[in-house]
Order: C-alpha cells, then sequence, then structure tokens
C-alpha cells in the first residue's frame, strides 16, 4: 500500500534556525501516527509545514501528489485540516457558530453543513447540549472537543491535531483521545502531535520520536510504549 502521506529528508526552518532537519516519515490511509517529543523539539513546524503554512523542503506527498505545488486551500479542498495547539475558538460567538465557521470551506453544500452539524452533535452531546452557549463559557476539554468537532465541520480526510491533551486533566484527555480513535474508525486518517506520549502511543498505530528536529526512533506505538529508551525519557520511569 503507498502512503497517504509520505515526508521525506523535510527541513524547515525560522530563517537561519533550522527547526527540522531531515525528518522523514509516513502515514497510511485510516491510521492514526503520532509525532511524540519535548518542548521545542519541531513537533508544531512540522505540522505547519505539511498544511503548508510554512515553506520547507523535501519530499512532501499526499495521494501522489507534490505537496509544494499546493497552497493551503488546496490542501484544504484535499480534505487537510489543522486544529491548532491554541484552539482557535471564537469566545464570544455561540458553539454552534464556532462550529457552522468549520464548514467554511463547504458553506454552498447546505445539506452536507446540515449532516455534519449533526454527525458532531452525535459525537459530542457536550456539544449539543451547549450550542447556544457562548464558546468562551466552556471549560478547557470542551474547548478541545469544539476545536475538533470545527474541524469535522470541514469534511476532513486528514486530521492534523496539535496537541489535544495540553493542559486538560487526565481524565478529560483520556476522552478526547478516545474520541480520536473513534474517527479514525470512521476512516479519518490522523497525525498527531504530542508531548503526552503515553497517552498518544496508546491512542495511536504507529509513532516517531522527534528530538531536536530529527526522528530519533520509529516504531509501532505497542512496541515504543515498551521501549526502554522511551519509557526513561518521555514515560517517566525505566
Ligand atoms: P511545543 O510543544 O512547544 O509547541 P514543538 O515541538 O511543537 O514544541 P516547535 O514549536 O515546532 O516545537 O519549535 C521548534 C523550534 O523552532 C524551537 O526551537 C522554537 O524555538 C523554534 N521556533 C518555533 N516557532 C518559531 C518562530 N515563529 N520563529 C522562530 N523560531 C521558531
Amino acid at each position: 500500500m503507498s502512503a497517504m502521506l509520505e515526508v521525506a529528508d523535510l527541513h524547515v526552518g525560522y530563517g537561519k534556525v533550522e527547526a527540522v532537519r531531515g525528518v522523514s516519515l509516513t502515514l497510511d490511509k485510516g491510521r492514526i501516527v503520532t509525532v511524540i517529543g519535548p518542548n521545542g523539539a519541531g513537533k508544531t513546524t512540522l505540522l505547519g509545514a505539511a498544511m503548508g503554512l510554512l515553506p520547507s523542503r523535501g519530499v512532501l506527498r499526499f495521494e501522489g501528489a507534490d505537496l509544494h505545488e499546493l497552497g493551503v486551500e488546496d490542501r484544504v479542498e484535499r480534505g487537510f485540516c489543522l486544529v491548532p495547539e491554541r484552539r482557535e475558538l471564537f469566545g464570544e460567538m455561540t458553539v454552534g457558530d464556532n462550529l457552522i465557521l468549520g464548514a467554511y470551506s463547504r458553506r454552498k453544500d447546505g445539506a452536507f453543513v446540515k449532516s455534519a452539524l449533526d454527525g458532531v452533535f452525535d459525537r459530542f452531546p457536550r456539544l449539543a447540549e451547549r450550542r447556544r452557549q457562548r464558546a468562551d463559557t466552556l471549560s478547557g476539554g470542551e474547548r478541545q472537543m469544539l476545536a475538533i468537532g470545527r474541524a469535522l465541520m470541514a469534511g476532513p480526510r486528514l486530521l492534523l491535531l496539535d496537541e489535544p491533551s495540553l493542559g486538560l486533566a487526565p481524565l478529560i484527555v483520556r476522552d478526547i483521545l478516545r474520541i480520536v480513535a473513534t474517527l479514525r474508525d470512521a476512516g479519518v486518517s490522523i497525525l498527531l502531535v504530542e508531548q503526552n506520549a503515553r497517552a498518544a502511543l496508546e491512542t495511536a498505530d504507529y509513532g516517531y520520536v522527534l528530538e531536536t528536529g530529527e526522528i530519533a526512533l520509529h516504531g509501532a506505538a505497542s512496541d515504543l510504549l515498551n521501549d526502554p529508551r522511551v519509557m526513561a525519557t518521555y514515560l517517566g520511569g525505566a
């Protein structure tokens, strides 16, 4: 099977500072691939390059097409959707309106928007209950749900998730990642960037460890969970 997303020898920099240095990874359709690593390792930068928000050098292909030739909007049209670390909700707008905004690229298709909204409310009953509330009245976990729900409104095929666990209590992290797994089971492919290595590896099919812009280690997520090197550095113990 050829990879849905193929990254090879990718370099991404900010001026003279190279934040991603020769990264290679692949994501097969219908899988969750996680990139774990400490603060500043280059995880957000990698997602920015995949989405087309940052210029990059190297191989970046989606279903065989060279992404360097496609802008952000083309990638959105092909089904890319980024859920940024800061979640970037519109606090003064209602939950429902934030969701509708997520369907901006599909706004002319009223039937799609309606069924996508029903789908999000089925998946996140909490958002349905709070649909008329302002987004800034939500808890941290609910905001993350809203950020993911808003991404789902675009009907994504590839979801790029930047640290969905950030700032959330362990039980909420588990809820969120359980939902991420159900999205994979519904056919969405997912690139999950996380500092929370254990939660990410428990959710993902395959994992890459990113250290100072380079892949230090990769393997099946279940193998990485039992790898002494990963345990010692990222899972809090030997
Ligand atoms: P975090 O978990 O903190 O988001 P990360 O693994 O996502 O970490 P990046 O945010 O990709 O890491 O940062 C990688 C490196 O690039 C860091 O050294 C960071 O200081 C640098 N960097 C990130 N954004 C910029 C920027 N806009 N300008 C200059 N340097 C940047």
